[in-house]
């Protein structure tokens, strides 16, 4: 070959590989950019049931483009839906909150029907829907959604059901996989948000795997095609969360649906998404879903994503668990006469409540001692600070109006962060201000270790700086930054 020819050979790879891939690129980032047009307004936040999208889903019968199906009904009666378009040969299932609490995807799945009915995009929509047949079932466990748990009505972890099929939900999805024999799946989850990009500060925004069919974790076409499809959205995802992508563990679990969908012969893609940096309701990461699915979706039908090489899906870092959302390194903690410097490590934790969001906070003490290996979402080098116990204000407040008007800063630094009142609001576990309530006949013990609530003032050179309070770090200083809640104890 001569340099001449050899050099014409590669402008020709070169321009069609980029030519090809620009447009993708493009398409990608205009959903991206546009994403706001096709975000599903009515839902805002993670905590939401069957009865917010039943409208939504009545709404696309209405529209000829969608065809939907009522499939099967879970254990307290509520419809599981189908929802399919598209005239092409290649069947692509995707399946959404199989466990109740983890809605990130449904949220996704509802902008995505919303771009579907859009007017734009006409020609890769067309290249998508003379390929494809697309179908969704959102909120595989209604009756898990409607509690915020992951377990169904009765009790069974529906995705350790898919062999015995004793819930109506797991029925559902085997018969509905079953009778499309889909080319490609999309289990779509939610993990912890305390999953971290190995030995990386970054969060898992999102962790994909190709799940296992086999304890031997053999890669045939069907699993292999998942890898290059999971390589291809992380190219993708990597534009807009760089270094917060992890590969979840692929260890074989028989009893599983990601699992044995693969070995039914579907091509199946696990999402989990994680957490983002100041994204409580996963907005952003719904939005990370609807970028990346959609991206998949088309990579599917252009077939491009088969030029991909699995190592790719191999060079994406395992998750690892190794986040707080706060960790104070090298506090400075006094105990019988001695001082000793210690790392601490906060969860926040959910609990569910009658509350706007659905929930409030009750930190713990995770971890302390040696977390040079962890990470925080917020972190503080808190070297130079000695902890304090903080002390219960003396007098007794009628209510928790009284508290907020005698002044919560002046109240902070005299080192109070326990207040006792005497009319507490029944239906109230917590308050948007940093100062644990307690009734007033009842005293009560300031511990630390873990396990315990993480309430104590920073101090620095004879001066109470920081208080730490039910997970918040709150500056006595300023007021700089939004306060999550503190506790009221009865
Ligand atoms: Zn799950």
């Amino acid at each position: 070959m001569n340099t001449r020819c050899f050099k014409n050979i590669v402008l020709v790879i070169v321009f069609i590989g980029s030519s090809s891939l620009l447009s993708a690129q493009d398409f990608y980032q205009q959903l991206f950019d546009n994403y706001d047009t096709y975000k599903e307004q009515s839902i805002t936040k993670r905590r939401f049931t069957h009865s917010k999208i039943m409208p939504l889903i009545s709404n696309l019968k209405g529209n000829d483009f969608f065809t939907v199906q009522k499939v099967g009904t879970s254990i307290k009666g509520k419809s599981l839906n189908l929802i399919s378009f598209g005239e092409g040969d290649i069947d692509v299932f995707l399946w959404s909150q199989m466990h109740g609490d983890e809605s990130t995807a449904t949220m996704a799945i509802f902008d995505i029907f919303n771009f579907f009915k859009a007017d734009d995009f006409q020609q890769e929509k067309k290249e998508m829907l003379s390929k494809l047949r697309i179908h969704f079932l959102p909120m595989l466990n209604p009756d898990g959604a409607e509690m915020f748990t992951r377990r169904n009505a009765l009790g069974v972890d529906i995705n350790r059901d898919a062999l015995r099929l004793q819930s109506p939900e797991s029925k559902t999805l085997k018969r509905i996989r079953d009778s499309l024999n889909a080319d490609f799946g999309f289990n779509l989850h939610d993990q912890s948000t305390y999953y971290n990009a190995n030995r990386t500060p970054k969060p898992a925004t999102i962790s994909y795997l190709a799940p296992a069919y086999n304890y031997e974790k053999d890669v045939n076409e069907t699993r292999g095609n998942a890898m290059k499809l999971i390589a291809y959205m992380n190219d993708i995802l990597q534009q807009y969360a760089p270094g917060q992508v992890g590969r979840y563990n692929d260890d074989f679990e028989p009893r599983a649906f990601g699992d044995n969908i693969q070995k039914w012969g579907t091509s199946v893609v696990l999402i989990e998404s994680g957490g983002y940096p100041n994204d409580p309701e996963k907005q952003h990461i719904r939005k990370l879903n609807f970028v990346t699915i959609l991206s998949a979706i088309h990579a599917i039908a252009t077939e491009e994503f088969k030029a991909i090489s699995r190592d790719n899906y191999f060079n994406i870092p395992e998750n690892d668990r190794k986040l707080f959302d706060l960790k104070l390194t090298g506090v400075q903690y006094p105990l019988l006469g001695n001082t000793y410097t210690v790392d601490l490590g906060i969860h926040e934790n959910e609990v569910s409540a009658h509350t706007e969001s659905g929930y409030f906070y009750k930190a713990n003490i995770a971890d302390m001692g040696d977390l040079s290996t962890y990470f925080g979402y917020e972190e503080f080098d808190a070297s130079a600070y000695k902890v304090v116990v903080p002390k219960i204000y003396p007098e007794a407040f009628s209510t928790l109006q009284a508290v907020t008007e005698k002044g919560v800063a002046s109240l902070l630094k005299e080192g109070y962060a326990f207040v006792k009142v005497s009319n507490l609001p029944q239906d109230k576990d917590a308050v948007q201000f940093p100062l644990h309530v307690i009734s007033s006949e009842k005293n009560t013990d300031i511990k630390f270790y873990v396990g315990a609530n993480p309430t104590f003032f920073l101090e620095k050179n004879g001066k109470l700086e920081y208080l730490v309070i039910n997970g918040n770090l709150v500056s006595l200083s300023s007021e700089e930054k939004p306060f999550g809640n503190a506790l009221i104890f009865r």
